[in-house]
């Protein structure tokens, strides 16, 4: 039975990773300090045999005992409130826990896949972004902590794969979105459809015409697995290209959860970016990949679990 170490495995993407691998019939150990992840996301793996949780930080030194054939780095906070709330953690992680899990994947001869972002790209002057653009990122800004890391974690990655010759895969996911997303984590879908249930006003930030494109998370998930098993090290971009600015994707909020409340403009956070959309052509040539599920569907299979999260839950998750 091959093994996946996991980390991030109580996060959003990290626990649907864990489910798409032990389907897939892998042992897999996840790994999480919980500091914006839940034990709720995997507590049905716990009766397995095949999954084992480590309760663990790994910005410091990792210890797992056996043989590892993969290992898929997620742990990091990856919404900008929580990122800012916590930058020095995050910093951390995408710096010491990636050199860290590159050094226990050399050791075990394993091969590392690391989560990296569209936030590489910063606020971008070429779009839709391809892989050989370098980036507009601000070093000092308050997503630089996050931005940075993640950049840093993609060369610290080549090196080794370069020098070492270890097997690495780098996946530079866009915006992605589904059940298990943290009510509070302040990121636009369960911000908004949080205050649509809550019966609060929406908030949009800016005048609402910067773009992103939202990549439901099974399709998210399947660009992930293909990339791992491929044999291309170099990064390739994971999203669905279908843009949409803001202010239309708030109307389409206020659509499908029938919400009487109206729109606020709030200030436009620093440096966030005007446009983001993946060039998925490497995707699709080189994995065969391309997003299957509609943001309709996506959207509605997202409110249907937010809406069976408890009154407790709503309230808890508030910000
Ligand atoms: P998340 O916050 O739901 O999950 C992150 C998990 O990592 C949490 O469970 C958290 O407790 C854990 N973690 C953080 N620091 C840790 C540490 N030092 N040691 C151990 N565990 C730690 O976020 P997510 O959306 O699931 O994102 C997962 C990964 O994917 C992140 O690396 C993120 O940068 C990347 N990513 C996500 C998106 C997205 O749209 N969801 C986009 C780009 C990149
Ligand atoms: N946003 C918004 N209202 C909110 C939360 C976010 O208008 O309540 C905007 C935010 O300014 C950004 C976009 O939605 O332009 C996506 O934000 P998110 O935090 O989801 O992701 P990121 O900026 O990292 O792409």
């Amino acid at each position: 039975m091959k093994k996946v170490l996991i980390t991030g495995a109580a996060g959003f993407l990290g626990s649907h990773l864990c489910d798409k691998f032990i389907k897939e019939g892998f042992k897999v150990i996840g790994m999480d300090n919980l500091i914006t992840g839940d034990l709720k996301n995997i507590e049905h793996l716990f009766k397995l045999d095949t999954f084992e949780f480590y309760h663990h930080d790994v910005s410091k030194f990792v210890h797992v005992p056996g043989d590892l054939d993969y290992i898929l780095h997620f742990a990091s906070p990856a919404s900008p409130i929580d990122y800012l709330k916590i930058p020095i953690q995050t910093l951390k992680v995408g710096s010491l826990g990636t050199h860290n899990l590159l050094g226990l994947a050399k050791a075990k001869g394993a091969r590392l896949l690391i989560a990296s972002t569209s936030e590489v790209y910063g606020d971008p002057l070429v779009h839709p972004q391809t892989e050989e653009y370098y980036g507009n990122v601000n070093t000092i800004g308050p997503r630089g902590v996050y931005d940075e890391a993640k950049r840093f974690q993609e060369s610290m990655t080549m090196a080794y794969h370069r020098f070492h010759g270890l097997e690495t895969r780098i996946v530079r996911i866009f915006n992605t979105y589904g059940p298990r997303m943290r009510l509070n984590d302040g990121r636009v879908i369960p911000a908004f459809i949080g205050q649509a249930l809550r019966g609060e006003d929406l908030t949009v930030f800016g005048d609402g015409s910067q773009t992103r494109s939202f990549c439901y998370v099974d399709d998210q998930i399947e660009g992930i697995y293909s990339l791992l098993m491929s044999d291309y090290a170099e990064p390739v971009n994971i999203g669905n290209p279908y843009e949409i600015s803001i202010l239309d994707f708030v109307q389409e909020i206020i659509k499908l959860t029938g919400t009487q409340q109206k729109i606020i403009f709030k200030p436009l956070p620093k440096d966030d970016p005007m446009q983001r959309q993946p060039d998925i052509t490497k995707a699709k040539a080189i994995l065969g990949w391309e997003p299957k599920v509609d943001r309709k569907e996506g959207m509605r299979l997202t409110y249907d679990y937010f809406k069976s999260l408890s009154e407790d839950e709503l309230k808890k998750n508030e910000h």
